[in-house]
């Protein structure tokens, strides 16, 4: 496939959603079929040597990649929502906001104990929300095969605070 320059697809947003915050808007990656194909191209073969039999993403964009990667890598894909939105029984997880807590859930039925999953979301920041759909899936009895972001923030700890997983990813910052 075409090589895309992905940063040029990157818009940056400076004080968003708050001041001090240079947020990286996917959006026109998005909106660019060769780009998005690209960008789901290049996470795919990162993960050509993991074992894996599920794809597990957080909502909302990392519903965004992680279904379109799951169907290239022929693997099921698995939501994690925000409390209330999933409507057969589900395990809970809270985590920690800047300011406050926050409840993540996830189907009961959706891991087979045992089962090897990807956790797929589109930006590394902090890892709290990717730790927490981590330990989601581990209280579903899954096992986390690797962590796979679109885009890492090297200057935050996403990595550090994930430290037992493996972290991949396409575009650092
Ligand atoms: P985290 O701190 O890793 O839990 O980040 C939480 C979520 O917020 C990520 O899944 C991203 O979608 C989003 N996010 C955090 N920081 C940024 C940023 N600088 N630009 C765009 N999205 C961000």
């Amino acid at each position: 496939m075409e090589k895309v320059n992905l940063k040029e697809k990157i818009r940056i947003i400076p004080d968003f959603p708050q001041p001090g915050i240079l947020f990286k808007d996917v959006t026109p990656l998005l909106k660019d079929a060769k780009a998005f194909a690209y960008a789901i191209d290049q996470m795919a073969s990162k993960c050509s040597s993991l074992e894996f039999d599920l794809i597990v993403g957080p909502e909302a964009r990392g519903f965004v990649i992680g279904a379109p990667l799951a169907y290239r890598l022929g693997v099921g894909f698995v939501p994690v929502r925000k409390k209330g939105k999933l409507p057969a029984a589900t395990i809970q997880g809270e985590y920690k906001l800047e300011y406050g807590f926050d409840v993540l859930e996830i189907h009961q039925d959706a891991i087979q104990p045992g089962q090897k999953v990807l956790v797929v979301d589109d930006l590394l920041a902090t890892g709290g929300t990717i730790g927490a759909t981590v330990r989601l899936v581990e209280k579903a009895q899954g096992i986390v095969s690797a962590v796979v972001c679109l885009i890492e923030l090297t200057y935050l700890p996403g990595r550090q605070n994930l430290k037992e997983y493996e972290v991949i990813s396409v575009i650092q910052y």
